[in-house]
């Protein structure tokens, strides 16, 4: 009797598989996070699979400034955690904004080994109260940091590959995603997957059904934003996922509509009026700072006929010594010598205008006006008032900036528990699936800024980092 045909030889244990859909933050901080943890092993292999092609992956990672909100690099300020929940009435899960707050000092060790450097740089908000920390060369600096290190860390990349359908087996484990790429759909085996595919605000149809309303007036704050239409949320939740962040919401901000640029923002207009196209204020253009006002601003003026808005100022502007930091569009404004001239130049009805500007001149108040902060210096039996930085508008030249409301991200997502892992709807954790990054839903009312590359960062690491536990583990 032959020997050999009874030793049978020992097998393999078979190699796992972690998908990780994007590669914009969350999804490197995931990647290179569970190849770390995985590496000198055999255990498991990491795949990314992203939509774009290389020169254009990245989602809206590639095109963020990536402000922190941090007073420095391992220093996120006295009131960090408080802040956040109140921006959204407490709605933003506590657990979640601990988490971020616990792990950021050895997140932020962890980036700074990968050779991103932080400074301290003056924002756009040029009365604004938060601190924040920049990396040096903004969101593409992080991507430039963390694609290769993937790369070396044996991370395969499928790039022009769209994630469609998580496929779950017999006993509804998830066993697998469904792919659509260069060569059609195909299902790649896997262990786990950490969605990591930004929101649905690329996705215009999934957008006005969220927010109850057509959204074909909001512009793209950048080109990144086509490429996040949300597939990766909604497999999830076919998948029986939980929801979080508020659905009907999103991250807005004012921008010009002339310019060709990403992010042409006008954050300047506490230092002058806003009217619709009927020459009519809507708003208290100096109830805050600008930090705190610009989000619902964007979103009012949204809320005006045709969508657009008119910031009109005058000569006493140029005292606002650094309002071109507040001005990141590059289309210079409109100009002329009376309010009718300027009225007809942007289209507006020049009677009306100048009845406006005469009835908020006549209510402006004694002070001193400081556009460094709240200056108190407001309008008397105005309606709408404005509160603080109320100075006439009566020295030619006149000034016109259009304001239009620009879509940055949605609100509404998947729900995690502190570890990452997608939570079903009775809220147990999902076997195997992962989800970090703006896919996740946390935000309600008003976004805190300079939190989203940040969580991230800090949450795609988690989710990376517990899936090779679960891989190796298992
Ligand atoms: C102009 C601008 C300025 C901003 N300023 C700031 C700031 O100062 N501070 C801050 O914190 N945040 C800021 N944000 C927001 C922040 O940049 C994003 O929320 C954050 O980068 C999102 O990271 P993410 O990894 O979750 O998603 P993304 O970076 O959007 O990456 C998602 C990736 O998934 C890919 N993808 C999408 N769907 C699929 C699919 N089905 N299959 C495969 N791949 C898919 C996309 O191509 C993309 O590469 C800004 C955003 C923009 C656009």
């Amino acid at each position: 009797m032959s020997t050999t045909a009874n030793r049978s030889e020992p097998t393999p244990p078979r190699q796992r598989t972690i998908v990780v859909v994007g590669s914009g933050i969350a999804g490197l901080s995931a990647a290179v996070s569970a190849a770390e943890a995985l590496e000198g092993t055999e255990e498991a292999r990491v795949v990314v699979v992203e939509r774009a092609e290389p020169h254009e992956a990245g989602g809206n990672t590639r095109w963020t400034s990536a402000y922190l909100r941090l007073d420095d690099v391992y220093e996120p300020g006295d009131s960090f955690v408080e802040d956040i929940l109140a921006f959204s009435d407490g709605r933003t899960p506590a657990e979640y904004v601990e988490t971020l707050l616990d792990r950021l000092p050895e997140t932020m060790e962890w980036i700074q080994g990968h050779g991103v450097r932080f400074r301290r740089l003056p924002t756009y908000f040029i009365n604004s109260s938060r601190r924040r920390l920049q990396p040096v060369g903004g969101g593409e600096a992080l991507l430039a940091a963390l694609r290769p290190a993937a790369e070396r860390l044996g991370v395969r990349f499928r790039y022009g590959t769209t994630a469609q359908r998580l496929v779950q087996d017999a006993h509804g484990r998830l066993s697998g995603l469904l792919v659509s790429g260069p060569d059609g759909e195909e299902t790649i085996p896997a262990d786990s997957v950490i969605i990591a595919s930004g929101g649905f605000e690329g996705d215009a149809e999934a957008l006005s059904e969220a927010l109850g309303k057509d959204t074909s007036g909001l512009l793209p704050i950048a080109p990144g934003v086509r490429f996040n239409k949300g597939e990766g949320i909604r497999m999830a939740l076919d998948a029986g996922a939980g929801r979080g962040g508020q659905w009907d919401n999103f991250h807005a901000e004012p921008v010009d509509p002339r310019s060709p640029d990403p992010e042409a923002l006008v954050m300047v207009f506490p230092y002058g009026i806003l009217v619709n196209e009927r020459g009519e204020r809507f708003i208290d253009e100096g109830r805050g700072t600008v930090d705190e006002t610009y989000e619902s601003t964007a979103r009012t003026i949204w809320s005006q006929p045709s969508g657009t808005a008119y910031f009109i100022t005058d000569r006493s502007f140029e005292s606002v010594t650094s309002r071109e930091r507040g001005l990141l569009t590059t289309a210079k404004p409109e100009v002329a010598d009376s309010l009718a001239d300027l009225a007809s130049r942007l289209g507006l009805p020049p009677e009306k205008l100048e009845e406006t500007v005469a009835s908020y001149n006549a209510s402006v108040q004694q002070g001193t006006f400081d556009w460094r902060r709240p200056d108190g210096k407001g309008t008397e039996g105005l309606d709408p008032p404005k509160s603080n930085w109320a100075v006439e508008l009566a020295d030619p030249p006149f000034l016109a900036y259009p304001v239009v409301c620009a879509i940055v991200f949605t609100f509404g997502g998947l729900e995690t528990t502190a570890h990452g892992e997608v939570v079903d709807e009775a809220g147990a954790p999902m076997p195997g699936l992962y989800a970090a990054g703006e896919c996740t839903g946390i935000y309600h009312g008003k976004y805190p800024g300079g939190t989203s590359v940040l969580r991230g960062m800090i949450f795609g690491r988690i989710a990376g980092r517990h899936a090779a536990g679960a891989a190796a583990g298992s």
